[in-house]
């Protein structure tokens, strides 16, 4: 949603439903734990009666503790929030799980992925930030990102978990198989869709590369 023409949401959503997106991924900004501010629940709860796509929402900021509910109520299928916030992390998480939605937990590039291991039994999602979080169009950082993203993989199989893994940030029409390869199944892009001569030809070779893998 970050890449396209907000002052025509409604129709962007339009266009990315009709060229056969899954899910929607929604970037809420708030100014303190990136620097950059976007949107909050009232900009989603007006999307939510325009599509049936998953309304996947990630949360940048610094206490999702406090407002995690407000995006439930506003409609949000899925809610990830950031392991660096602060919050009690395995409250947060069981609290958007008891809900019946998807619990996400999200990793900045700079953090270890041994930060999100005492959470992996309790998510419905992992997502790897392959950017730095707070700004749309940055180039992937695949070489700090992609062994989370393998080693996640290994995790999910060494423990028969069953959660989602998504990367978000530089995905486009090569990157993509890189992500994929690496064992993402979820594969968040804005510029290369939104900006794309057709969104439906992108989305569906993106699509490709992970029935191959
Ligand atoms: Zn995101």
């Amino acid at each position: 949603m970050l890449a396209s023409d907000w002052s025509r949401a409604a129709a962007e959503i339009a266009r990315a439903e009709a060229a056969g997106g899954d899910w929607l991924h929604l970037d809420v900004m708030d100014g303190h734990f990136v620097d950059n501010i976007t949107f909050g629940p009232q900009f989603v709860a007006a999307l939510r009666p325009h599509t049936r796509m998953d309304l996947d929402v990630h949360l940048m900021i610094e206490r999702p503790d406090r407002y995690w509910r407000r995006f439930w109520e506003a409609g949000a299928d899925g809610i990830t929030v950031h392991v660096e916030a602060d919050h009690d992390c395995h409250e947060t998480l069981a609290a958007i799980r008891s809900t019946g939605r998807r619990a996400g937990l999200a990793i900045s590039p700079d953090t270890p992925f041994e930060a999100v291991l005492p959470y992996l039994a309790e998510i419905d999602l992992l997502l790897v930030m392959t950017v730095r979080p707070g700004f749309g169009g940055q180039a992937f950082m695949g070489a700090e990102t992609m062994p989370k993203v393998a080693a996640a993989r290994r995790h999910r199989e060494d423990h028969g978990l069953a959660y989602h893994i998504e990367v978000d940030g530089g995905i486009d029409a090569e990157t993509c198989h890189v992500a994929a390869g690496h064992g993402a199944n979820v594969l968040v892009a804005g510029t290369a869709l939104f900006r794309a001569p057709d969104m439906a030809d992108a989305i569906r070779s993106m699509r490709q590369v992970q029935e191959i893998l």
